[in-house]
């Protein structure tokens, strides 16, 4: 598998991964208006990756402020984690709650941030309502489970901060997460009524469609190989030949290969996240479990995992993959998560003994301070990256911000825009201190 720190680039040509929503609705991308196949050698802005944050920055420019914009993808629209994901719609991004944003930058910063999530919402209903299947929303919220009694106290401090800036979302003690959530690892949660699931291959044709119909052009199987600067021009060399620009945005996110330009190097790490997906549970084991379809679930480990019931009755579970990209597809990572499944839910014995449907990873972009950047750090440079995993809602609003920057509009006053991404110490460790990190964490969530 591609590994954006070994890999000098992605593609061209890879086919998308062999993930659950690809074979359900893979056809979908392939009926989207055409993209072209001749790389034009200028554009007034060039985008760089055809997942959510770079669709939603081409489609803005086009549409709000007529630019002709070419967007490069390596590969096909959306073969990052924009058709990878989980699709998990939830309020905000990166890794940092309300109580730490309140110590970071106090509680009128932190409400405006919540004003900033709320926006991200609202762009993607936009994108919810122009899908003919709406997505596919399962809407009921999502559910922040303790996994263990110690995790209880904890997460209720953050729920009594947390019901400030969200009044509506709530408590639910034992008894309550039980009555939802038939396992021996949930002992009390929050439930965040906002949040939805959703279909995440759906999102992107939809966000894609309405870029090429805005007038983006988009050219697949280009992947830029080279960079370099003629005067005030950034020049690209891709597989499809060259192209220029005044303006180049970078949408690379956890795919960034380590050397595509130098003022964005060692800035983040990519890390693997991945999914299993199990047939479809009978009726016995859906009341077993008794998880609803549309509640969504993340635990309190600090390497999480995730699940939900699809809309056809399979689960999907997801949590922390392999480091190297090599080593992505090796069955222990698939058994293991199929074992932290059972843990969660010992009423699915018999999964144990099947092969899973499905099994796929994909790069996230972890920042090393826990939240993304929208900045520029160059000259006709703009980029958003470091989601750390929490993009499917955010990254729509990323995208405009993006194009906003670009085109010179000055952004909210908030952390996201104001620095750049920092730098991580000896870059080159980045590996060995994931390892180290993971040893640890795995230690404490025991
Ligand atoms: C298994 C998994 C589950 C997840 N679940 C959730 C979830 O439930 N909820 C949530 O909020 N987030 C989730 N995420 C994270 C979320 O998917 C991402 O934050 C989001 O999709 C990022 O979108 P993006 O457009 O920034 O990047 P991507 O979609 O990754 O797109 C980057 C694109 O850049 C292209 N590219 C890279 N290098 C080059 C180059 N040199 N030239 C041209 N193109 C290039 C790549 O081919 C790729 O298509 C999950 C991620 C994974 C992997």
């Amino acid at each position: 598998m591609y590994d954006p720190l070994v890999d000098d680039f992605p593609g061209p040509a890879q086919p998308h991964v062999r993930s659950y929503w690809q074979a359900q609705h893979g056809a979908q991308l392939a009926q989207l208006p055409p993209t072209q196949a001749a790389l034009p050698e200028h554009a007034d802005i060039i985008v760089i990756g055809a997942g959510y944050t770079g669709l939603n920055a081409a489609l803005e420019l086009a549409e709000r402020y007529q630019q002709h914009v070419v967007l490069v993808e390596a590969n096909k629209l959306g073969w990052g984690c924009s058709t990878r994901n989980a699709g998990f719609a939830m309020p905000g991004t990166g890794r940092l709650g309300y109580g730490d944003w309140e110590k970071r930058v106090g509680s009128d910063v932190t409400r405006a941030i919540k004003v900033e999530y709320e926006r991200a919402f609202e762009r993607l209903e936009r994108h919810v309502a122009a899908c003919p299947v709406g997505l596919q929303a399962q809407r009921g919220g999502y559910l922040k489970i303790a996994h263990n009694p110690q995790a209880i106290d904890g997460l209720r401090s953050s729920y009594e901060i947390l019901k400030r800036y969200e009044p509506a979302t709530k408590w639910l003690d034992a008894p309550g997460i039980q009555a939802r959530v038939h396992s021996p690892q949930a002992h009390a949660a929050i439930h965040y009524p906002q949040s939805f699931g959703l279909n995440p291959l759906l999102l992107l044709a939809s966000v894609a469609r309405q870029a090429a119909n805005a007038g983006v052009t988009i050219i697949e199987d280009a992947p830029v190989k080279k960079w370099d600067q003629v005067e005030q021009l950034q020049r690209l060399h891709t597989a499809k030949g060259r192209i220029c620009a005044p303006k180049v945005i970078i949408a690379t996110n956890g795919y960034t290969p380590n050397h595509l330009h130098p003022s964005i190097h060692g800035r983040s790490l990519p890390v693997l996240s991945s999914v299993i997906v199990t047939r479809p549970l009978s009726a016995d084991e859906k009341i077993a479990i008794g998880l609803h379809s549309t509640e969504l679930v993340m635990d309190t480990r600090t390497l999480k995992y995730y699940y939900r019931l699809l809309p056809d009755g399979r689960l999907l579970f997801g949590g922390r993959g392999a480091i190297r990209g090599k080593d992505a597809h090796h069955p222990r990572y698939a058994r293991h998560l199929l074992e932290a499944l059972q843990g969660t839910f010992p009423a699915l014995k018999e999964l144990s003994r099947e092969p899973v449907d499905y099994y796929w990873s994909g790069w996230v972009n972890v920042a090393l301070d826990n939240y993304p950047r929208i900045y520029s750090p160059a000259e006709g440079i703009y980029t958003s990256m470091g989601y750390c995993g929490a993009g499917v809602t955010f990254t729509q609003l990323a995208g405009q911000r993006l194009a906003e920057l670009a085109m010179g509009e000055a952004l909210p006053a908030l952390p996201f825009y104001q620095s750049a991404l920092p730098k991580f110490p000896l870059p080159h460790l980045r590996r060995l201190g994931q390892w180290g990190f993971y040893q640890l964490a795995r230690w404490r969530s025991l």
